[in-house]
C-alpha cells in the first residue's frame, strides 16, 4: 500500500495538509501567507474528510490561555504549564508556544475571531477568565463556544485563500513512500476509490487518539490515524499516555 513506484499520481502538491482543524487550517493559512508571488496561485493544498465537523477543535468551549493581562507574564505561565505537565512537558515547546501567545491572538483577533470582551474598566480589552492549573486569569474565549468561533473564522480565511486549494471529503490512508522518503499520500473518497497524491512536502494535522476509549469527551472521529500512518512510514512515535 504505502509504496507508489510505478503508480501515476492523481495530482501534485507543494504541500499536503491533511487535517482541517485548528492546527490544520492555521497552518494553511500562516504558509499561504508568506508564499511568494509566483505565476502558479494554489501551492498550498488543505485535505479534510467528510466528518470535518467531528474534529476536537470545533468542540472547545473554554478558551485559549495566553499571556495577555498586564498583570500576567510568560514565567509564571510557563512555570504553571510545567506543574500541569507532571513531567511529560518538553520545557523548550512549552517556553516557545507560550512566548508566542500573544502574538497568535493577536493574530486571530485580527482575522476577526469573535472573542468576548471585558467591561470597560478591565486592564485587558477582552474578557479572560481563570481554569484550573492556571494562577493567573489568562483564558480568552468567544462566549462559550471558542473551538467554533475560531474554525469558523480560520475556515472563511482558508476558503477565500487565493494559494489554498481544499480537497474536501477525502480521507487519508496512508502515507506514499518512495525510496524511503515520504512522498504523498494515499486517500480515499466518499465512494471508497483510492488513489495517490504526490506532494512535496506533507503534514499531519490529524488530531488525537482520545476516541479510542469507550468513555472520552473527544470526538469519536479522533482516532488516532495521522498516528497510525506516520508509524507505518517508518516514524517513531512518543508520550503516546
Ligand atoms: C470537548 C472538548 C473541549 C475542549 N476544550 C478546549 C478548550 O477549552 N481549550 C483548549 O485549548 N483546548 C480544548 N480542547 C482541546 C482542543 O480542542 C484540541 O487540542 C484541538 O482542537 C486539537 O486541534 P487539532 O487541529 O490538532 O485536531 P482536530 O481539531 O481534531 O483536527 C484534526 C482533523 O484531522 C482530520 N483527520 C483525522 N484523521 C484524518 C484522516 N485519516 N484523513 C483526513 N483527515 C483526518 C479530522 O477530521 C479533524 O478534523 C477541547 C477538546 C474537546 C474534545
Amino acid at each position: 500500500m504505502n509504496s507508489v513506484s510505478g503508480v501515476t499520481p492523481a495530482s501534485q502538491h507543494d504541500v499536503l495538509i491533511v487535517g482541517g482543524g485548528a492546527a490544520g487550517l492555521t497552518l494553511a493559512l500562516s504558509l499561504a501567507n508568506r508564499l511568494p508571488a509566483g505565476p502558479r496561485t494554489r501551492r498550498v493544498t488543505l485535505l479534510r474528510p467528510a466528518r470535518e465537523a467531528q474534529g476536537a477543535s470545533r468542540w472547545a468551549q473554554g478558551g485559549i490561555a495566553a499571556v495577555l493581562a498586564p498583570e500576567d507574564d510568560v514565567e509564571s505561565h510557563v512555570a504553571d504549564t510545567l506543574i500541569a505537565g507532571d513531567g511529560l512537558c518538553n520545557e523548550r515547546a512549552v517556553r516557545f508556544t507560550v512566548g508566542h501567545s500573544r502574538e497568535a491572538i493577536e493574530w486571530l483577533i485580527a482575522l476577526g475571531v469573535p472573542f468576548t470582551p471585558a467591561d470597560a474598566d478591565a486592564s485587558y480589552p477582552f474578557h479572560l477568565t481563570r481554569e484550573g492549573g492556571h494562577g493567573r486569569r489568562r483564558i480568552i474565549h468567544a462566549a462559550d463556544a471558542t473551538g467554533r468561533a475560531l474554525l469558523d473564522t480560520l475556515s472563511a480565511h482558508v476558503e477565500a485563500h487565493p494559494n489554498i486549494e481544499i480537497l474536501e471529503d477525502q480521507l487519508a490512508v496512508d502515507i506514499a513512500v518512495n525510496a524511503g522518503r515520504a512522498s504523498g499520500l494515499w486517500v480515499m473518497d466518499g465512494t471508497g476509490q483510492r488513489q495517490w497524491l504526490a506532494a512535496n512536502d506533507l503534514v499531519l494535522a490529524t488530531g488525537g487518539a482520545s476516541g479510542l476509549f469507550a468513555h472520552a469527551t473527544s470526538p469519536s472521529a479522533s482516532v488516532g490515524d495521522g498516528m497510525a500512518m506516520a508509524t507505518r512510514a517508518g516514524a517513531s512515535l512518543m508520550n503516546l499516555e
